[in-house]
């Protein structure tokens, strides 16, 4: 599936930038995800949910910020949103816009992180709960 080896990079990359503070749990991780880059939010949030277990990253919300495709138009020489993927043309003038500016976005705008040393080593909270009464 295409948006699980995007997440599984994310979690390459936000796990490797975790390195500079041990034990620490990541809250919150943004994206911004152009309209272009052909990924599925509710795909995008199901692998994140997969690929995040027994990592770091494990219980962390995953913020998806859509970016709007814009184009420049020669001809009124400007970049402009533009309204529809349905048709490339400049919303202005109706020319042929194939100049695209934005909307191809795929990357990692922030992570949240909580660094402070918890009480119970999360190793610890992980042992599963026994089911007997
Ligand atoms: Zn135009």
């Amino acid at each position: 599936m295409h948006e699980l080896s995007i997440v599984a990079s994310i979690v390459e990359s936000v796990t490797a930038s975790l390195a500079a503070y041990p034990g620490a749990r990541v809250l919150e991780v943004r994206l911004r995800v152009g309209q272009l880059a052909s990924v599925v939010e509710d795909s995008l949030q199901f692998c994140f949910e997969i690929a995040t277990a027994e990592t770091p990253l494990e219980g962390a919300r995953l913020i998806v910020n859509t970016i709007p495709v814009v184009v420049h138009c020669d001809a009124c020489n400007a970049d402009l949103p533009l309204p529809s993927l349905q048709s490339f043309h400049c919303p202005s003038c109706g020319a042929p816009a194939s100049d695209v500016r934005q909307g191809r976005e795929l990357e990692i705008e922030s992570i949240e992180i909580d660094d402070a040393p918890s009480a119970a080593s999360p190793d610890e909270s992980r042992v599963p709960q026994s089911l007997s009464p």
